[in-house]
Formats: structure tokens, sequence, C-alpha cells
């Protein structure tokens, strides 16, 4: 595919022809197309502001990152005014179980929305409307001011804008040009493994949903979460280790002999199960950007900051980032001269989104600690953790068959188009 196609949006059945190198203008420009840039793009656009979107790929790639979003996530989201179309697009996990310490401690109305990133990412793009451009190639540079920001494309194509939106990602690209630095907090914070579960018993399994948090630190996990996507039982699984570590090479070798060590009770929960080949492992470092505050230029999602998969909060973040940028500073900035670094401050220091970060960080650090701390304060934590826990799961339960509180039934609502 000739990256030189400038395609208005994305998903438009009339893409233009390709077109030669040429200079455009536009008020906001949005570079990168995940989950912030397309949320960035679909906000804008439905509010009639000029922006463009600079994303290389036309189709989102297979890619494993944010697999579910929870309560919280869909209430930020429904801020974005684009809640109830991507949610169509997910699975509902209508009723989910917690097990602590190798016993289930409650069982509750489920609040997750499973669905792959890339449809998820793909599902935001579709709701970015036609007056938005997309251009389908990679920004290979980036230069800055109080007034006007440029942004050269790899075919040629230059993009003069009064905001620059950094939604690049983990990408390192761009940052070195426009004085932007990397502080990593914690290398190799975690380490996701995603797979796919089968019920071996030719029928379901248990539950729907499970989040099983690891029973000691010696096991060095946090947990493992369950969750349907279509008819798939996805899995999560969430681990402290060095990508060098034996314990992953075996653990991609046999993973079903792994899971059954770690994690034993497991199979008398849900039921008997096999693991489907394709085993997906990613290291995350936790970082936060430096030298972020300047003029005409803001970074959204992962390029301001990463945190733990295994706190679920990247989502959370990218969306917030969206959703404040988009509601509240964009317009206000627009309708006065100028984007100095007063107007970009005002976003780093919106107090939603410090709660956000803030919240972020504290629950990737805690989670670990409290996960692989084998020292006397977090061995009391886990324990209150877990006698709170069953209190609350037994009170639950008591209202339950008093009839107070209906469980709907564990079916998994079957979307084609969600399958891997
Ligand atoms: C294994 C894993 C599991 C995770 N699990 C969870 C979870 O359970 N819950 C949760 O909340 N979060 C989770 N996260 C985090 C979450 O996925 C991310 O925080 C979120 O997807 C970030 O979105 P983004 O839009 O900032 O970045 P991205 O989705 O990475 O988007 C960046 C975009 O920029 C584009 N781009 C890059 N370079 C350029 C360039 N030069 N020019 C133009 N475009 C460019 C890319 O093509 C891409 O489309 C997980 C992350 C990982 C790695």
């Amino acid at each position: 595919m000739d990256d030189t196609q400038i395609l208005t949006p994305v998903n438009a059945q009339t893409s233009l022809a390709a077109a030669p190198a040429e200079a455009m203008t536009s008020d906001v420009v949005i570079i990168g197309g995940g989950l912030a840039g397309s949320l960035t793009g679909a906000m804008l656009g439905r509010a009639g502001i000029d922006c463009i979107v600079v994303e290389p790929h036309k189709e989102h790639p297979d890619e494993f990152r944010c697999e579910k979003l929870d309560g919280d996530q869909v209430r930020r989201l429904q801020k974005t005014g684009l809640a109830d179309e991507i949610l169509a697009a997910t699975t509902p996990d209508i009723e989910a179980w917690v097990a602590r310490r190798g016993m289930i401690v409650d069982k509750r109305r489920g609040d997750q929305h499973g669905t792959f990133y890339a449809p998820l990412v793909n599902r935001v793009r579709s709701l970015i409307p036609p007056s938005v451009r997309i251009c389908h190639a990679k920004a290979t540079s980036l230069s800055t001011s109080e007034d006007r920001q440029t942004v050269t494309l790899a075919n040629g194509t230059t993009i003069s804008a009064r905001l620059a939106v950094l939604s690049n990602g983990l990408s390192v690209a761009l940052r070195d040009q426009v004085g932007l630095g990397r502080q990593v907090l914690s290398p190799c914070h975690s380490i996701s493994i995603g797979f796919n579960l089968m019920p071996t018993n030719g029928g379901q399994f248990a539950c729907p949903a499970i989040t099983y948090y690891a029973k000691s630190p010696v096991d060095r996990a946090a947990l493992l979460t369950m969750f349907p996507i279509g008819d798939v039982h996805r899995v999560n699984l969430f681990v402290y280790r060095n990508m060098d570590d034996v314990w992953l090479r075996d653990f991609r070798a046999a993973p079903e002999k792994m899971l059954r060590a770690l994690m034993p009770e497991l199979e008398s929960m849900i039921g008997p199960y096999a693991i489907e080949p394709r085993v997906q492992i990613r290291p995350v470092d936790i970082f936060v950007s430096t030298g972020h505050v300047q003029p005409g230029l803001v970074l959204i999602g992962d390029a301001y900051a990463t945190t733990c998969p295994a706190a679920g909060n990247g989502a959370r973040k990218a969306i917030t980032d969206a959703e404040r940028l988009c509601n509240v500073y964009i317009p206000q900035w627009l309708a006065t001269p100028g984007m100095g670094v007063g107007k970009i401050s005002e976003f780093y220091s919106d107090p939603v989104k410090v709660a956000c970060d803030r919240f972020s960080f504290d629950k990737a650090f805690a989670l670990r600690s409290y996960s692989i701390d084998a020292s006397l304060p977090w061995r009391m934590r886990r324990l209150v953790r877990f006698v709170l826990h069953v209190v609350v799961g037994l009170a639950r339960r008591a209202r339950s068959f008093k009839g107070e509180r209906q469980v709907a039934p564990p079916t998994v609502p079957v979307l084609p188009e969600q399958r891997v």
C-alpha cells in the first residue's frame, strides 16, 4: 500500500486516489490514531473542530494491549459521547467471580466489556466523522512554536496546525526533535501474558469471568483474569519477572502445566481447561515524559506516560486524556490567538487528569507490593483484604438469597466480529 494516500475518513468506502505531496492546514493535527488519538479525532470532528489525524495504518494491526474496559473506564468513556457506539462492539461479562487464597470469595454482577485491541481502535476510528481528514502516513518531523506547529509526513506532505496532539503511543519517533524525554520509573514493571482457554468437558466454564489473585509472593504473579470476547474465553495473566526468567520460557513451552502449578485451584472453580497454542508475552516499562510543557504541543495516552497493565489503567488514562482535552481545553484554546505554555499547562494540571494519573501510578506500585512483598505490613494487608472480601461476598450472597438482587445466568453473547 502506497503511504501517499490521504483518506477521508479511515473507514470511508470512497477513498481518494493517491495524492501528490501537498501542504495542508488545520486547527489541530493529531499524530497517532490509536485509542487516545482516535477518540480525540472522533470527539473533535463531532464538535465541528477542524482537525487532521496522521496514522500510518488503515486498520490497527493485531496487537496484545488492553482487552477489556471495566466499569470505571466505561463511565469515563460515557463522557466522550461515544460509549454506546463503542460498547456495542464489545462483550459484557454479565457475572464475575473473584478468587483469593485459592477460594472463591465473591460472585458479583459483571461490569467489564471484553474486546481485542485492534477491533476496539478500529471501532473508535469508524466513529471519526468525514469532516476529519486522515493521512495514512508516518509523521517524520515535528517543529513547534507559540503560533503554528509543522508536521512533515513520510510522503512529503506538510501539515501546519495551531495545535499538535502527540498520541503516538510508545513510539520514540519525533520525541528528540522537540526535546521530549522519558523518565523510566520502573523498567519491566510487569509482564502480561495473553491466551485463550477452552473448556474440555464439552460444555461451558462455570462462570463467564473470574479474577484469581495469586496466593503467595513466591508466585511472583499479580492475578489472572478470564473474560469473554465473543465466544472466546480470553485470559490475561500478569507476572513480575525479568524477561530472561526461565519461568517464561517454560510457560511458553508448556502453558497448561505451568498454569496448573501456579493456580492449582482454578480448574476446580471453572472446570477442566486447555490452552490454545498462541501465547502472547509482553513486558511493560512504566515511564513518564519530561520536557512536555512546551508551546503548541500536548501529549496524551501512552505518549505522555505508561502504567501497569495488571492494574488495568492504561486505557483509563487514554480515555481521560482525550475526554478532558476535547471537552474542556481545545475549544477554549482555539477561541483566542496563540498556543503558549500557559494554555498547554492547563491540561497537565487538570484535576481529573492529575487524579487519574496519580491513581494509575499508585495502583501500579501498590499492586506489585501487594503481590510480591513478603514483609509483615504487606502480609497483613493481604489478610485484611481477604477477610473484607469474604465479608462482602457473603453479604452479597445473603442479599441474593433474599431475592433483593438478581444475578443473571452466566450466558455469554457471541459477537462474530470479536473472534480471533
Ligand atoms: C500487554 C498489554 C496489556 C494491556 N492491558 C491493559 C488493560 O487490561 N487495561 C488497560 O486499561 N490498559 C491496558 N494496557 C495499556 C493500554 O493498552 C494502553 O495504555 C493504550 O492502548 C494506549 O493507547 P494510545 O492511543 O496512547 O497508544 P497506541 O494505541 O499505541 O496508539 C499509538 C498510535 O500511534 C501511531 N504512530 C506511532 N508512530 C507514529 C508516527 N510517527 N506517525 C503517526 N502515527 C504514529 C501508531 O500506529 C498507533 O496507532 C495494556 C498494554 C499492554 C502493552
